[in-house]
């Protein structure tokens, strides 16, 4: 949902073109699909999904916009700058290439699309995985045999091999105020708990280090198939949060939990954390600490005292990280509200956040709310937000000193390693530099002590 999610996904999008590349020979005479995938990491697993069924059929995945036969453009439909900015990406794929199809949570306003880019071949909306293939068919017909061995059994995915999003549900239940997602994306629904799992498991076995779970509601998983239960390894698994964070953490990979909501039951989840069997990483889209200023979002679980759960989670849990996003400048945020922000974000001690200056979305009911803040006062706001997010960062970093820590390496080049923490997710999170090492590989699990700490990062040396 981040513009910053939406840059790097547009990066991720070039990588999924390597296999392409090294396979040409093979296929040659293959049609080809160009992919933007613009968005939040939901959006990316749809693209991802897009692309194995074509790759299955025989497509190739094409490196740049001249050497596709058709695009598919995969767009955001979250906030207006990020609808203006998917708009805007089909307009650069269409001068330059021309041959468009468009996917994702912008398609459920055709008609606007169709205004401003009229010579798109196909107009479809979020999952609708069909109705893209059949519309790359009607552009670019399919070869007569397809390349089946092309496909590994994992699927094709557009992150690199050592960590893969896994998406266990679509849709959402709730009907935050500034929120459009559920009238697009439908309501909470969750996939068999047996899918995941052999989804998870076959990452696993083709090299995947570090699962990402990712849903609109991670927390609320199973609520709408009433936690149906699976078989799996010969006994029953049900579709719940805690059963299934279990048997993630069982497959000896990273498993990395967002977009958590603080339900009580998320407290149990805690001692897994504990244990090392999942990591001790909880992502929580907070948006706001002020009860009246939650209230009016609607937020879900917003009378819960999220301060003192932290606090007694980190009794359990000491080494938990929490990330998290905020909104600055909610209607009707008074100055006392902000001032509560603030010293929550202090007490709470998150090491990672993100904050957005309030923006209105077409047909959000938060439009129609009192009390708009002026554009000045929520720019202060949230310079003011930030100031205080590094300080409160620097502290918690600063606190690693000296200690031995797993990091898994993200890149390798001549200069040394980049790698990550269990508290850093990729692309949103911090990062680990071992300058100099150029021994590791990207994927490897290793020891290392912390060194040096600024606000955002930290620097390590290998030990052993
Ligand atoms: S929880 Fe709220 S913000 Fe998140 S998708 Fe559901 S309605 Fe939107």
């Amino acid at each position: 949902m981040s513009s910053t999610i939406a840059r790097k996904s547009r990066t991720a999008t070039k990588t999924a073109a390597a296999p392409a590349k090294t396979r040409r020979a093979k296929a040659k005479s293959a049609p080809k699909v160009g992919f933007v995938s613009l968005g939040c990491p939901k959006a990316l697993v749809d693209s991802e999904r897009i692309i194995t069924k074509l790759r299955a059929e025989g497509y190739a995945v094409a490196a740049d916009y001249k050497g596709a036969d058709v695009v598919v453009v995969n767009t955001c439909g979250f906030l207006n700058s990020a609808k203006q900015e998917s708009l805007d990406a089909i307009g650069e794929a269409m001068a330059k290439n021309g041959r468009v199809i468009v996917t994702g949570c912008l398609g459920v306003e055709e008609a606007r699309i169709r205004a401003e880019h009229p010579g798109v071949l196909a107009v479809t909306g979020p999952h609708q995985y069909e109705q893209v293939v059949s519309a790359v068919h009607d552009a670019v017909p399919p070869l007569h045999d397809p390349f089946v061995d092309l496909v590994p059994p994992e699927g094709l995915h557009l992150t690199p091999r050592h960590y893969a999003y896994l998406k266990i549900s679509e849709g959402c239940n709730n009907r935050c105020s500034f929120c459009i997602i559920p009238s697009i994306r439908g309501d909470l629904a969750s996939r068999p708990v047996g899918q995941v799992m052999a989804e998870a498991e076959r990452l696993v076995k083709a090299g995947v280090k570090e699962l990402l779970v990712i849903s609109q509601d991670t927390s609320a998983y199973g609520l709408d198939i009433k936690y149906a239960e699976s078989p799996w390894k010969g006994s029953p698994l049900k579709a719940r949060f805690l059963d299934l964070s279990r048997a993630l953490g069982d497959l000896g990979a990273w498993v990395r939990m967002h977009y958590v909501y603080p339900y009580p039951h998320v407290d149990d989840v805690i001692p897994l954390m504990a244990e090392g069997k999942i990591l001790p990483y909880l992502d929580i889209p907070f948006q706001h600490a002020s009860p009246q200023v939650l209230k009016a979002m609607r937020r879900p679980a917003h009378q819960e005292k999220t301060a003192e759960r932290i606090r007694r989670w980190r009794e359990v849990c000491p080494d938990l990280a929490v990330r998290s996003t905020f909104i600055v400048g909610f209607p009707g945020e008074t100055d006392a509200d902000f001032e509560m922000l603030l010293q929550w974000l202090k007490e709470a001690k998150l090491s990672r956040v993100g904050c957005f200056r309030y923006e209105h979305v077409d047909g959000a009911k938060a439009n129609d709310l009192p009390g708009h803040v002026p554009a000045e006062v929520m720019d202060e706001r949230w310079h003011r937000f930030m100031a205080v997010a590094q300080e409160v960062s620097r502290d918690v970093l600063a606190t690693k000193l000296g200690r031995t820590i797993d990091v898994i390496v993200d890149e390798v080049d001549e200069e040394g390693a980049l790698a990550r923490s269990v508290w850093d997710a990729p692309e949103i999170d911090g990062s680990v530099f071992l300058n100099g090492e150029t021994r590791v590989k990207a994927g490897d699990i290793v020891k290392a002590k912390v060194v040096h700490a600024d606000e955002y990062d930290l620097w390590a040396e290998l030990v052993g």
